[in-house]
């Protein structure tokens, strides 16, 4: 529906070429305190009810929930959209993207009733490149990631009360005991994970019920998708993250650890 480059000044700018500098919150946020107690009473509700569990989210928080999308599909911002019409939709623009997370992008803009944010690291491709030297990918991709993905989530996370994740339980064993709703203490927010319990065929049955936009590298060997130099296609059966930094102990960008 709309797209929204998360500037200071608010003012347009064309997707790409907008520099991330932070975001303003739609309304005050509430003391750590409210935010905590509210992460308590959404840990009570049914972990298979993501339904239920979205409604919950856009009560608790109108108007400064923010939902994360990678753009593998368009599941997680449909299914909220159903309840807070608009939402804000947070996509780490890393410069690195592959085409189709492009094209998958465009069209949960588009067809979804969501505002897509891009969610800009300081730092263009080629200013990391003068800087750190090309390929830090390679050479340190735990300060890429740190400086592409982590620090400009930070920073505009802090505009909101509230993050509602894709992250699911069967997806690696470093996400087995993922909470359904918790208070996320690294950011200072409350985090919400309605799709814990679901695996990825449920996820693609939804889409495919709801006809939500999916990523085509989803259907060539990538069922899990970031960077295009650290995503490779990984064997039918094989892990889904283990095309993730393959043939490197990391795992996780950090965002979700
Ligand atoms: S996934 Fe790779 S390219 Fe993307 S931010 Fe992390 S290290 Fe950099």
């Amino acid at each position: 529906m709309t797209t929204t480059p998360a500037t200071t000044t608010g003012a347009p700018t064309p997707h790409g070429t907008a520099r991330h500098t932070g975001i303003e919150s739609a309304r005050p946020k509430r003391s750590i305190e409210e935010l905590r107690a509210l992460a308590l009473e959404g840990a009570e509700l049914d972990d298979t009810n993501a339904e239920g569990v979205a409604r919950w989210a856009a009560q608790a928080f109108p108007g400064t929930l923010a939902v994360a999308c990678s753009m593998a599909e368009g599941v997680l911002p449909h299914l909220i959209s159903q309840h807070a019409p608009g939402v804000d939709v947070l996509f780490l623009e890393t410069g690195y993207h592959f085409a189709d997370t492009h094209g998958t992008r465009a069209r949960v803009a588009d067809e979804l009733d969501v505002t897509v944010v891009d969610v800009l690291p300081e730092l263009t491709v080629a200013e990391q490149d003068a800087k750190y030297g090309p390929r830090l990918f390679e050479r340190d991709p735990a300060r890429c990631c740190a400086m592409r993905k982590m620090e400009p989530l930070a920073r505009t996370l802090a505009g909101y009360e509230a993050w509602v994740t894709g992250v699911r339980r069967d997806e690696a064993p470093t996400r087995t005991n993922t909470p359904l709703v918790t208070f996320d203490e690294k950011h200072g927010l409350v985090k919400v994970n309605p799709l814990v319990t679901w695996s990825l065929d449920d996820v693609t049955a939804y889409a495919h019920e709801h006809s939500v936009p999916v990523n085509l590298l989803m259907y060539d060997g990538y069922p899990s998708i970031g960077c295009e130099p650290c995503t490779q296609r990984v064997a039918p059966g094989d892990d889904p993250r283990s095309g993730r930094w393959a043939g490197l102990s990391k795992t996780e960008c950090g965002i979700h650890t």
